[in-house]
This record gives C-alpha cells, structure tokens and sequence, in this order.
C-alpha cells in the first residue's frame, strides 16, 4: 500500500516538482513531472526543470509573477482610495467562527537536547507535556533523540481542548502509520492546511479510519457516560502510543477523517472563501502584506486564497 500511496502522492513528496502544468505530451495535455530544485528567479514561489516548462506556464504563472504585488511601489488598497484603513477607527474586524489556539507561535524546542545535556544514550526519561497543543515540542523532541539512544522515553501529552487533542492523536496516529516520506507531508498539511488534498485523505481512511471505526463498533454498548476508555498503538517495537478518550471522543476521533454530511466540495470552499477572504479583512491584509518585501506578497496571498 505504502508504494502505491507515495506514487498518488507524488506532488506532495520531495523533491520538488516542475510547476509547468501545461505540457503537452503526444497531443495531450501532461503537467509535467521532472523534479528539479531551480526556483523562477524572479519570484522564487514555483520552479521549473527548463527554460521551455517556464515560458509554457508563463501564461498561469505572470499572473502572480508580474502581478502588482511584486511591484516595488504597490501600495493598499485604502491607499488608493484614499480612505482611512478600517484597522483605524473602521468597522469593526468580524470575528470569524470561535476562538481556538491551534498553533504554537514560537519555534519548536527540542527539551532534551540530549547531546548537550545528559549525553548519556541509556537514561530513562518521563515527560510531561501539559496542555500541550504545540505537537511541533513534542515530535521535535522525540526526533532530537540520537539513533543509538537505547533508555526508555515516555511522553504524556494532554489537553483540555478536544480539538487540539484530537488532532494531536491524528497526528501521531499518522507517524505511526505510514513510512516517514509519506507521514511527514500528510502530517504538515494536516497541520497547516484549511483544505487536505483528495489523496491524503484517502490515505487516511484507507490506513487510520478502518481502526477507529473498529475501536467505535467495540464501544457501541457502552454508555455515554465520560468512561475513559484506552487503547494501544504499536509501530514495530520501538514506538507505542496509548490513548484515553471517553466514548464521546472515540465517535469524535472517527468522524474527524470523513467528510460531514452535506458538505461538498465547493460549500466547502466557499465556507471558507468566506472566511479567509471576507471584505472586512482586506485593509488588515493589505496592512501585512505591505510590511513584506515584493517577493514575499504573493506568497502571503496564497496563503489566504490559494493552497491553505
Ligand atoms: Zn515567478
Ligand atoms: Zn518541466
């Protein structure tokens, strides 16, 4: 499985693809596949594997590339209109959806730091991570620990936040399941995404979905009544992780990796257009964006209204 889900996969895996999506091969139309590592060196966002891939996509591509963002002199939009920025004494910003804290904001620590501290490769070690939605500290940590390190490292992560737990679950569920090149793309768009591409989350189901959904079946003569219940995971038998949830979060874990009711596609996409690109966001946008340096704006914006 693990093959023929990195070959599906292929566009989110290293190394990097040509970003030329209108070659043509034998009269159809076959975006191309070669890897290459040489950026457009203007904006440096996308790269090509030849002069010819790049003046091909050029037509997609000088939207962003030429676009006013990466002018030296763009200036906000409040700018030009000559109005003042709703960031001063405007409307109000709206407030989307309800406050949740999904994201460190510093960088991640490796808290052992064992080559520099302990030095010592057979120490036993007993962590607590407490509320700890930062999973980054976490991973960061466990992959700090040298390859010969031979003690025993466990690790108790929690917090009060089911959403921040769960995805904390998912997340490890995912390094457990599949080989590192093909966890580690899943695992930071899972992270970092609004929209998770079709093949990840066949991935998902595929790999993860059949054993909550089997840990579901065993709990369904159980009551709702906020009974923890434990289940093990193993990778090889080296990596062990153990989960309490109570029935609730089992159901709750399961329904995270399929698609809720109703929602398709473009509903999906407009919740979400509506959100990230609301009118009343555009001064604070334009305010960031302003701060950055040309090559940097497009990037910024993509990350509001493109691939995020
Ligand atoms: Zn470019
Ligand atoms: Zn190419």
């Amino acid at each position: 499985m693990a093959t023929d889900l990195a070959t599906k996969m292929v566009p989110f895996l290293n190394p990097p693809l040509c970003a030329n999506s209108e070659r043509v091969v034998n009269g159809e139309l076959s975006p191309c596949t070669k890897s290459t590592t040489q950026t457009c060196n203007h904006c440096h966002l996308v790269q090509y594997c030849s002069k010819n891939c790049r003046n091909a996509d050029w037509k997609h591509h000088k939207k962003i590339c030429d676009g006013d963002l990466m002018k030296k002199d763009w200036m906000p939009r409040y700018v030009h209109e000559g109005r003042t920025p709703a960031y001063v004494g405007g409307p109000l910003h709206t407030p989307f959806g309800v406050p949740q804290y999904l994201w460190g904001n510093v960088p991640a620590i490796d808290i052992l730091n064992l080559k520099d501290n302990e030095k010592d490769q057979g120490v036993d070690f007993k962590l607590l991570f407490a509320a700890s939605g930062d999973l980054r500290n976490v991973i960061k940590t466990i992959v700090g620990l040298p390859k010969d390190y031979k003690g025993k490292c466990t690790l108790v992560i929690n917090d009060a936040n089911f959403h921040v737990a769960s995805r904390n679950i998912l997340l490890l569920l995912i390094a457990l399941s599949f080989e590192p090149e093909v966890a580690a793309p899943i695992m930071i768009h899972l992270w970092y995404s609004a929209l998770l591409p079709k093949s990840m989350l066949f991935a998902l189901q595929h790999a993860i979905l059949p054993i909550l959904f089997e840990i579901n079946v065993g709990l369904s003569f159980m009551p709702m009544d906020g009974h923890q219940y434990v289940r093990t995971f193993r990778s090889g038998d080296k990596y062990t992780m153990i989960v309490h949830l109570d029935k609730a979060g089992w159901i709750a874990l399961k329904d995270m990796l399929m698609v809720p009711f109703g929602l398709t596609e473009d509903l999906a996409q407009s919740i979400r257009k509506r959100t990230m690109l609301a009118p009343e966001r555009a001064d604070y946008f334009d305010r960031a964006m302003y701060r950055q340096p040309p090559a940097a704006r497009p990037k910024q914006r993509s990350r509001y209204s493109a691939l995020c």
